[in-house]
């Protein structure tokens, strides 16, 4: 296991990008740290960076406490796995997963041992003498994490290593590396772009912004309970939040025919008088009908979507061109008609007020859960 430390750690590369910025997070011993954000936010280049792959143009980074900037790629205890799963073609599984140990020169006995023992940990047991090409997406990932997991390294780095896998391989793989993590406890850094694979795998979350811009670093509940601006807040959860602009006149926020008290949502009402706002909420959080202590708003249904435990509500909120669009969760059995009028409610403690020019979370004391 080991601790990494990052102080304001920048790359640039050599044609002038300046693909990360200021880069500042301690990672705990056998953490589970996912990077996650739009393709081109850096994620990868961090990563590189970790791994010895790439300079650091600037800023420190430190494992156990030792500067690591210049330390070699060997020396830093890192094993990696690709999306591409990296496999050798010709090569057997066993002899995939022996092969950097053969490099090593270590007898046959023991890689014999490590081998069988890393198999049966990922169910290869059976496919040792396939190779690659008689094996499934899933199984490919599974050899790759079993020839960085053979290694016995304290930080594993992963790079999207599920996206070459189904929607059903995935979710699988998902939870075979988590129970991979518990056992093993090497510090773990896994690269997204997939939200839910982040919010499902991490003990903490660092989202990225395209420019290599962190936005909030945080476990899965703060990221989705306390967004600290538009970013994060439209990033994570599925389908994304939903955000209403609006001015700010005498405590409300006045748009697309809504006049909503923001009183119960924002501490400092002074402070927001005047200012565009951006009024937000979870598909998820509105309940049906008019509610006590709610913010009700009446929209008109253009589409649903039933999805079997829950109903997609896309609806409009204000008339014509003057309107905004919103998703909206439902109980199936709760599904409105396509072109009828339909009134949801938005609890107050699930809904957020964002600055519209700094896009920052406006402060409040509501507690979430
Ligand atoms: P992500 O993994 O989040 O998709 P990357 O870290 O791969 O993003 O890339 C971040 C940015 O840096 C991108 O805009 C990419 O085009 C740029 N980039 C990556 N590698 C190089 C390079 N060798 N030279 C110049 N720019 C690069």
């Amino acid at each position: 296991m080991a601790q990494l430390l990052f102080k304001d750690v920048n790359k640039v590369y050599p044609n002038g990008y300046h693909a990360v910025h200021d880069f500042n997070m301690e990672i705990g011993d056998g953490e589970f740290i996912c990077l996650v954000g739009d393709s081109g936010c850096g994620k990868s280049t961090t990563l590189r960076m970790i791994a010895g792959l790439e300079d650091i143009t600037a800023g420190e980074f430190y494992i156990d406490g030792k500067l690591a900037n210049n330390m070699s790629s060997r020396d830093r205890g890192i094993a990696m796995v690709f999306q591409s799963y990296a496999l050798y073609p010709h090569l057997t599984v066993y002899e995939n997963l022996a092969f950097g140990l053969t490099l090593e020169g270590i007898d046959a006995d023991v890689i014999e041992e490590k081998v069988q023992a890393t198999a049966k940990i990922l169910g290869l047991t059976e496919y040792l003498e396939r190779f690659p090409r008689q094996l499934s997406g899933g199984q490919c990932q599974r050899v790759a994490v079993g020839r960085a997991l053979i290694r016995k390294v304290n930080i594993f780095l992963m790079d999207e290593p599920l996206s070459n896998l189904d929607a059903k391989q995935r979710v699988t793989m998902r939870s075979e590396i988590k129970q991979i993590h518990r056992s093993v406890g090497a510090t773990t850094i896994y690269v997204t772009h997939d939200q839910t694979e982040a919010m499902t795998m991490s003990d903490r979350i660092v989202v990225m912004k395209s420019g290599g811009y962190v936005q909030q670093i945080g476990t899965p509940h703060e990221l989705y309970f306390y967004p600290k601006n538009l970013f994060v807040a439209g990033f994570i959860g599925e389908p994304p939040m939903n955000f209403i602009r609006g001015k700010v006149q005498d405590g409300k926020m006045t748009s697309y025919g809504l006049s909503l008290d923001l009183k119960p949502v924002v501490k400092d009402l002074s402070a927001i008088e005047g200012r565009e706002v951006v009024f937000a909420f979870r598909p998820e959080s509105v309940k049906v009908g008019k509610q006590k202590g709610a913010y009700s708003i009446t929209s008109n249904v253009e589409l649903t979507e039933l999805l079997g435990d829950t109903t997609n509500v896309y609806a409009t909120v204000g008339d014509g061109e003057n309107s905004v669009n919103v998703i909206l969760k439902v109980s199936p059995h709760d599904t409105p008609e396509t072109g009828s009028s339909f009134t949801f409610s938005v609890p107050n403690v699930s809904a957020y007020v964002f600055d519209a020019e700094t896009e920052n979370v406006i402060e409040n004391d509501i507690v979430r859960r």
